[in-house]
């Protein structure tokens, strides 16, 4: 399995290294794939701790271009060549807050593969839209851009916006049904099976049974990755 922890915008030099103290002796031997994306600052200093180490390094954003006038943006050939391997694109805190639509998450997440990193993409409905029977067709639109990636570069993160942050996770039965869903057009679209997540509100309480949901390949964790032993209980749960 593979399990992702996406810190978001908290963090510090301090509390990075305190948690990798704590987290890599625990993750030796473990049979899972884990990644940590903190803020981008705290990349050099994360690739560092965690060389050599079970736990690889993630961003949880990049641009599309190589390299330009793009003040504030980072690069992807960057990223890679620093030492991290992963990057999150299309999170929905991207879509919602910052702009980013089904077109530019596609430019990144191409420009990311291109970079030799490994890309977690984001998908997944608000309330409204799954209140108004519209999971479906949200979770269709998003994937639709996906044929052009390279599959073997490329997980599904399955976040339904309504579970991020807000301590309601989806039920077992809703994320069988969204990953089923996304298996089929992963399938369809790549012609390769492309490996599946379940993100929102994942704890240590729930993650045994969201882990186990047929089609579940891994969780993405935002609030409960921040501290090291409820992440690796969640790890520990897989
Ligand atoms: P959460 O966030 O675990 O705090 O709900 C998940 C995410 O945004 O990736």
């Amino acid at each position: 399995m593979l399990l992702a922890a996406n810190w978001k915008m908290y963090g510090s030099p301090s509390q990075l290294a305190a948690y990798c103290e704590e987290l890599l002796p625990q993750l030796e031997g473990c049979a899972h794939q884990v990644v940590l994306c903190p803020p981008f600052p705290l990349l050099p200093q994360a690739v560092m701790l965690c060389a050599g180490s079970e736990l690889a390094v993630g961003a949880q954003n990049c641009h599309w271009a190589r390299e330009g006038a793009f003040t504030g943006e980072v690069s992807p050939n960057l990223l890679a060549e620093m030492g991290v391997s992963w990057v999150i694109i299309a999170h929905s805190e991207r879509r919602k807050l910052f702009g980013e639509t089904d077109d530019t998450a596609l430019a990144r997440a191409k420009a990311a593969q291109e970079a030799g990193l490994s890309v977690i993409f984001c998908v997944g409905e608000t309330l409204a839209e799954r209140e108004g029977g519209e999971t479906l067709s949200v979770l269709q639109r998003q994937t639709a851009v996906l044929a052009g990636l390279d599959p073997q570069k490329l997980v599904i993160a399955y976040e339904p916006v309504w579970a991020i942050g807000t301590g309601h996770n989806a039920t077992p039965a809703q994320v069988a049904e969204a990953h089923a869903f996304i298996h089929e057009r992963l399938q369809e679209l790549t012609g390769q099976a492309v490996p599946v997540l379940y993100g929102g509100s994942v704890k240590p309480q729930n993650a045994g049974e969201l882990l186990a949901t047929p089609g579940v390949a891994g969780a993405l964790v935002g609030g409960a990755s921040l501290d090291a032993g409820s992440f690796f209980a969640i790890i520990q749960a897989a």
